[in-house]
């Protein structure tokens, strides 16, 4: 695969992964592949998957790792994957990461970059995050009340159902039991890199931006 190659984004929910990784794939002429949306646009779309999986993820569980691999070995295949792409939510298991590596075939993954924020502050991000129903686009109600209408799109501006307490909660305790694990995954393979996500949207790009050209460099 040339090009930037598979770059894996860890993070916890609300890590700011879903306003980076767009930037990224633009910069990089890559396809964003975001699990989340994709699953969230199944369910809006009322197919059967949708509808198998709708409960779940309001209620901040993970999606069975066989549905949500073959969703993304899917993806992975169509002709704008060639030069790359950004992962955002997957692999999110360890389970998923022995898939990935086998989708990734010899090529392998490129990096993976971990964005670290404190969970105070991912709590608090969350539970001000608004997105557009629409397209996507995140936004945050802080300080409240936060837009109603997409600048981009003009779609509706809403809150997610599993960015309330309850979904919150379950979410980030996923985040530590399954996915947390994998950083030990990418470590020992030499592929982790931890990045502060904290800071403005363009510190936080930058960083990201130096650690994917240092290693397409190395
Ligand atoms: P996200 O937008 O990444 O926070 O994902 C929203 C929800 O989609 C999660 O809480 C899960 O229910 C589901 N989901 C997304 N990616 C995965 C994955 N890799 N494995 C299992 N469930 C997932």
């Amino acid at each position: 695969m040339v090009g930037v190659g598979l770059l894996v984004i860890l993070g916890k929910q609300g890590a700011g992964k879903g306003t980076q990784c767009p930037r990224l794939a633009e910069r990089y002429g890559v396809p964003h592949i975001a699990t989340g949306d994709m699953l969230r646009s199944a369910v809006r779309s009322g197919s059967e998957l949708g509808q198998k999986i709708r409960k779940l993820m309001d209620d901040g569980h993970l999606v069975p790792d066989e549905v949500i691999s073959e969703v993304v070995a899917h993806r992975l295949i169509l002709p704008d994957c060639a030069r790359g792409a950004i992962l955002d939510g997957y692999p999110r298991t360890e389970t998923q990461a022995h898939t990935l590596d086998e989708l990734a075939g010899q090529s392998g993954i490129t990096r993976c970059i971990v964005l670290d924020v404190p969970t105070p502050i991912v709590v608090a991000r969350l539970s001000a995050r608004r997105v557009c129903a629409s397209c996507g686009t995140v936004y945050s109600a802080d300080p409240p009340p936060g837009p109603s209408t997409c600048t981009v799109c003009g779609g509706q501006v809403i809150q997610r159902a599993d960015d309330t307490a309850e979904a919150i909660s379950e979410r980030l305790a996923a985040y530590e039991r399954e996915t947390k694990p994998l950083l030990d995954h990418y470590q020992m393979r030499g592929l982790l890199t931890h990045v502060d996500g904290q800071g403005t949207l363009d510190e936080v790009f930058a960083r990201l931006v130096d650690v994917i050209d240092g290693a397409a460099q190395a």
